[in-house]
């Protein structure tokens, strides 16, 4: 079936990786448009008064992927490209993210059409309000949970918390994850997505017997997940060589100053007239030669243009969907790349949102080292299975991370049955 409701460039990715790897299950035909087409979507007109009293409409989305193994789970993007296809194509890897990782959860996405930069924090606040306002009869604590993505943080999830909260008339911290930690918030969640990648990128170095100590990582997007992974990174003796944003890039074969980078960060949004390595664009950050090279911003960034030069020998994926179909074909000849797969490689975002609602339910909040100690554990058993999977279907790991998830979504439609 060709969707007429989702139509984009990363929807139709999302669906080609669906229909490599459900042929490589050999699906039941009957059953594979069920798994495949996104439940259902919701779009919103959010009209908000900015600060010069000028009354601006934003178009809201959000897509609930599939509702057969409990509440769908997944971010809210404030993006000027967001789109219902992207958000489609995002849901659908979050069903197969949560499914491989072993999380009672479909996939979710919402997005916004707007730059938050342009915002002031009260023009923020009511368009975060607002888009909560219009989502209120198709999300809940056991319906649909949002958390952050792409410009979105912990005080949006905090105002959509509230929000909810003063309609249903008491407190519900488990509509929204990676919220603060005074609202309900869990440890390790605001560092989860970063340290997960990290930790994978170490372990899959280690594989390939190259020493932490000499080994070096390059990452576009400095954001939540871009910084958070070069921190953790650096914990482990991995030097930094290469970071960028929006602004551009930098680089600095003596090692990028990362705390120097995040106090300008902190100060001005973004990178730009920060002064800590030469400046590169963000295309040629991708090429420079590394151990470990992170997209952590956009989707589409490794191409057929570029992923015949791209000189890394892991490249972890920390965003959704950064490599096309187009590159995956060229990097699965190259046998110099190991690509640890974006359902895979970021999952560590949501497996500490899923700690976060545990712990919301059940008011008992854990030490940081307990979430972080769970999150290894799930990524070591799940890295485990995906070799596996790799080696028993002869295929990419990409393909082995998509089979495992699409197989466990697959199998719950297929248990429960039809409904007539
Ligand atoms: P963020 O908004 O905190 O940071 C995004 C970063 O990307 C910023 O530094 C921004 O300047 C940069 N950026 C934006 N456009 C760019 C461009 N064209 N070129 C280079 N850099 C650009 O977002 P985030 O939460 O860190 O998310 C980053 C990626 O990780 C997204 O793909 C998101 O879907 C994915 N992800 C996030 C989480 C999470 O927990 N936040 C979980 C899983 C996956």
């Amino acid at each position: 079936m060709e969707s007429t409701i989702y139509q984009s460039d990363i929807f139709k990715m999302a669906c080609t990786q669906f229909d490599l790897a459900a042929n490589l299950l050999e699906m039941d035909p009957r059953l594979r448009e069920r798994v495949k087409v996104p439940k259902r979507c919701m779009t919103v007109a959010c009209p908000i008064e900015l600060d010069s009293g000028e009354v601006v409409l934003f178009e809201g989305f959000r897509v609930q992927h599939h509702l057969s193994m409990g509440p769908t789970k997944g971010g809210l993007r404030f993006h000027p490209q967001v789109n219902l296809g992207e958000v489609a194509a995002l849901a659908m890897w979050m069903s197969w993210k949560c499914a491989l990782v072993g999380l009672p959860y479909g996939g979710a996405k919402g997005g916004i059409a707007v730059d938050p930069h342009s915002l002031s924090v009260n023009e923020l606040e009511h368009l975060s309000r607002r888009y909560m306002q219009e989502m209120i009869p198709f999300v809940g604590p056991n319906t649909d949970v949002m958390a952050p993505d792409m410009g979105t943080n912990e005080q949006v999830m905090a105002w959509m918390m509230d929000t909810y909260s003063n309609h249903v008339g008491n407190t519900v911290p488990a509509i929204v994850t990676g919220k603060p930690l005074g609202l309900g918030g869990s440890e390790g969640r605001k560092e989860a997505t970063g340290n997960g990648v990290a930790y994978l990128a170490k372990s899959y170095l280690q594989d390939l017997k190259i020493p932490l100590s000499q080994a070096t990582a390059v990452i576009q997007g400095f954001g939540n997940v871009g910084a958070e992974a070069a921190l953790a990174l650096e914990q482990y003796g991995v030097e930094i060589i290469g970071i960028s944003d929006v602004s551009g890039g930098f680089f600095n074969s003596k090692g990028i100053n990362l705390k120097s980078a995040l106090t300008h960060v902190g100060k001005h949004r973004s990178l730009a007239g920060w002064r800590g390595g030469d400046r590169v664009s963000n295309e040629e950050l991708l090429l420079i030669s590394c151990d470990v090279l992170i997209p952590a911003a956009l989707e589409r960034v490794i191409d057929e243009k570029n992923a015949g030069k791209i000189q890394c020998r892991i490249l972890a994926e920390a965003a959704n969907g950064p490599t096309t179909n187009a590159a995956d074909v060229i990097l699965a000849q190259r046998d110099d790349v190991l690509i640890v797969p974006d359902i895979f490689c970021n999952s560590g975002g949501v497996i500490v949102s899923y700690f976060e609602w545990v712990q919301d339910l059940q008011s008992t909040f854990w030490t940081r080292e307990e979430v972080l100690r769970r999150l290894h554990a799930i990524l070591d058993n799940t890295k485990a299975q995906v070799e596996t999977q790799k080696s028993k279907l002869n295929c990419t790991r990409r393909e082995a991370a998509l089979s495992l998830g699409i197989h466990r979504v697959a199998e719950a439609k297929r248990l429960r049955g039809l409904f007539p």
